[in-house]
C-alpha cells in the first residue's frame, strides 16, 4: 500500500487534494501594512466583555491599517453551539459598531475565503490531515479515553508531564500493518500530529504583544483531528488562517502558550507562519487579589450586563479604547474635536499583563459621554432603554415625548453641561419627580429651614406675591431675591456672608425650600427649568403636597 493509499485508508473520500485549495484561496491583494485579521467565537451567543475587548481591537487594526477584518465560527465544539448563537454574536457586536468585511453574515457567508464556519470546512481539514500522513507527520491514534486517563493517572503517579508524547505515544509506534489492520478490525482513531519538538529546548519567538517571549518547545502529539471526523481547535486554527490568509492572530492570551504547538503546525504544513498578538484578559479585584472577569462570578463579564445597566455602546468602547492604549485618554483630551476613530491603536503600547477592568472609571466615561448628547437623542436612547426594561416608564416617555425631550435638555446642549446621568437604567431614578405619575415621595429633603410654618410662608409668600409664569430667568432670579429680601433673607451670599447675623438666612434657602417642596429632593437640576416646565397647575398641587406631608 502507498502512503497515498494509507492516507485514503485514513480519510477516506477526500476528492480535493492541498494544491486544490492552494489555488482556490490565492493571496489577497493588499498593501504589505495591511492586517487581515478575524474575530472566531464558538456560537455560543454569549459575548464575554474580554472577547469584545479582543474583537475591538482586532476590528480597529484592520481598518486603520486598510486591511480585513472577519468572522469565522469556531463550532467544531458541537457541545458549545447553541440555536441562534451566531446571529446573536453578530447582532451584539453590531450594537458595539463592530463590523465585519467579510466571513459569515446573517445571511449566508460574504467573501472569497469561505466557507467561515467550520463545521462545513471538514474536507479542507482532512486533505491537510492527509497530506501531514502521507509525509509522516501525522498518525492514527486507537487509544480510548479509559487508556488515556490510564495512562494520565501514571503520569500524575510518576510527576511526570500530563500529556501524549514520547514514551507515552503509544500508537506512534504502530506501523502500516497494524493500523490497516485496526482499521480493517472497525477500531475507532483520531488522527495525531507526529511532533518532532523537543521539550528541554526552548522555543524563540515575538509576540506582537508581549515582545520576545520564550516557551519550551512542542512534543505533544496533540490530536489533529477528532473522533468525531472534525479537527481541533490548533489544527483548524491553522488550516483557516493560512488559507484565509490572516496576517495577525490576534486573540485572547489564554493561548499564548499554545504557541509552539501552533507554530509547529504551521510549519510541518508548509505555512508562513502568521505574526501573533496575545491580548491581556481583564482583570477584576477580588478581596485584593486580581484575577480573571469570570463569567460565572462576575456579572460585568457579560456583554448583555451593560445592555441592561443602559451604558450606550459608544462609553463602553471609549472605556475599552482607554484600557487598550494607554496615551487614548490624553489624546481625546487634546482633540476633543477629533473623532475617536482616528486614533490609532498601537499594539506596543497595550499592556502585557493584566488590566484591571475599573467599572467606576466606565461610568464615568459614560457620563460623559451622555452629557454631550443631544436631549432628542437621550430620548431615543432613554425610550429604547424602558421598552425592554421598564415598559411603565416607556409608557410615560411616549405619552410626554417633548416635555420628556424638555426635562432631559435641562442643563444640556450646553457649553458645561450637566453630569448626572450615567446611563439609562439611572434616568428614572434621577427624573422620577418631573412626571406626577411618579411623584410619590417618601420623605422630603429639607435643609435649613424645616419649621413647617417657615416653610410654608416662604413658600405662600413666593407663589402668591413674586412667581409670575411669564418670567424670564434674570426677572425669576430677581423676583426671588425680592422675595428673600421681604421675608428677612438676604437676596445674594455676599451680604449674607458679610452680616450674618442680620438674617434668616439667605436666597439659596429661600430656592432650597421650593426646590424641595416642588421635587422632594435637595439636589436637582436648575430650579428655574423645572419651574418652567411644571408650569402653574402643577406647582400649585405640589406645594399642597409638601404641605399636607
Ligand atoms: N474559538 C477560539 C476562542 O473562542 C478563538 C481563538 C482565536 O482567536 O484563535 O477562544
Amino acid at each position: 500500500m502507498t502512503r497515498e493509499e494509507y492516507a485514503d485508508l485514513l480519510l477516506p473520500g477526500v476528492t480535493h487534494n492541498t494544491d486544490y485549495y492552494e489555488k482556490l484561496y490565492p493571496e489577497r491583494e493588499l498593501p504589505e501594512e495591511a492586517i487581515v485579521t478575524r474575530y472566531a467565537p464558538s456560537p455560543t451567543g454569549f459575548i464575554h466583555i474580554g472577547a469584545l475587548y479582543s474583537a475591538f481591537i482586532s476590528n480597529k487594526m484592520a481598518n486603520q491599517t486598510g486591511g480585513v477584518f472577519f468572522l469565522r465560527i469556531e463550532d467544531t465544539d458541537q457541545k458549545r453551539s447553541v440555536d441562534d448563537g451566531v446571529n446573536k454574536i453578530i447582532e451584539d457586536l453590531e450594537k458595539f459598531n463592530i463590523k465585519f468585511d467579510e466571513g459569515v453574515t446573517k445571511d449566508g457567508d460574504k467573501g472569497k475565503y469561505g466557507p467561515y464556519t467550520q463545521s462545513s470546512r471538514k474536507e479542507i481539514y482532512w486533505a491537510y490531515a492527509k497530506k501531514l500522513i502521507i509525509e509522516d507527520k501525522a498518525y492514527p491514534c486507537f487509544c480510548t479515553e479509559e487508556e488515556c486517563t490510564h495512562d494520565k493517572e501514571l503520569q500524575e503517579k510518576y510527576k511526570e508531564r500530563i500529556g501524549y508524547y514520547g514514551r507515552w505515544a503509544k500508537c506512534r509506534k504502530l506501523n502500516m500493518e497494524d493500523v490497516i489492520k485496526k482499521v480493517n478490525n472497525g477500531e475507532k482513531y483520531i488522527i495525531r500530529l507526529k511532533s518532532t519538538g523537543d521539550f528541554n529546548k526552548r522555543f524563540k519567538f515575538k509576540d506582537c504583544i508581549k515582545g520576545k517571549s520564550e516557551l519550551p518547545e512542542n512534543d505533544m502529539d496533540i490530536p489533529i483531528i477528532k473522533s468525531d471526523g472534525l479537527p481541533t481547535y490548533h489544527f483548524a486554527h491553522a488550516v483557516d488562517d493560512h488559507l484565509m490568509h490572516t496576517t495577525h492572530i490576534i486573540r485572547g492570551d489564554e493561548w499564548f502558550s499554545s504557541i509552539p504547538i501552533h507554530t509547529e503546525l504551521f510549519v510541518k504544513l508548509g505555512f508562513k507562519v502568521p505574526k501573533y498578538a496575545h491580548i491581556s484578559p481583564l482583570m477584576i479585584d477580588d478581596n485584593g487579589s486580581k484575577r480573571k472577569l469570570s463569567k460565572r462570578k462576575d456579572k460585568e463579564a457579560a456583554i448583555s450586563f451593560y445592555h441592561e445597566q443602559g451604558i450606550p455602546n459608544e462609553a463602553v468602547m471609549l472605556y475599552l479604547e482607554t484600557v487598550a492604549n494607554s496615551n487614548f485618554e490624553i489624546w481625546l483630551e487634546q482633540n476633543k474635536d477629533k473623532d475617536p476613530n482616528e486614533f490609532k491603536l498601537d499594539f506596543k503600547k497595550m499592556s502585557t499583563g493584566g488590566t484591571l477592568f475599573d467599572y467606576n472609571k466606565l461610568i464615568n466615561i459614560s457620563k460623559n459621554y451622555i452629557s454631550k448628547l443631544k436631549a432628542s437623542d437621550v430620548y431615543d436612547l432613554a425610550l429604547n432603554h424602558a421598552n425592554i426594561y421598564d415598559k411603565d416608564f416607556a409608557n410615560l416617555l411616549i405619552k410626554y415625548k417633548d416635555y420628556s425631550t424638555k426635562v432631559f435638555n435641562i442643563e444640556r446642549e450646553q457649553k458645561k453641561p450637566r453630569k448626572d446621568i450615567s446611563c439609562f437604567s439611572d434616568i428614572k431614578n434621577q427624573m422620577w419627580y418631573m412626571y406626577d405619575e411618579l411623584f410619590n415621595p417618601e420623605s422630603y429633603e429639607w435643609q435649613n429651614v424645616n419649621d413647617k410654618n417657615e416653610i410654608e410662608l416662604i413658600l405662600n409668600t413666593y407663589f402668591n406675591e413674586y412667581y409670575n409664569v411669564n418670567d424670564d430667568k434674570d426677572n425669576w432670579f430677581k423676583h426671588m431675591q425680592e422675595c428673600a429680601e421681604k421675608l428677612g433673607y438676604a437676596g445674594n451670599m455676599k451680604d449674607y456672608k458679610e452680616n450674618p447675623n442680620n438674617y434668616k438666612g439667605s436666597i439659596t434657602d429661600i430656592s432650597m425650600v421650593i426646590r424641595v417642596a416642588l421635587t422632594s429632593k435637595s439636589m436637582t437640576p436648575d430650579l428655574y427649568d423645572i419651574i418652567c416646565l411644571l408650569g402653574t397647575d402643577r406647582i400649585k398641587e405640589r406645594i399642597k403636597k409638601a404641605l399636607q406631608f
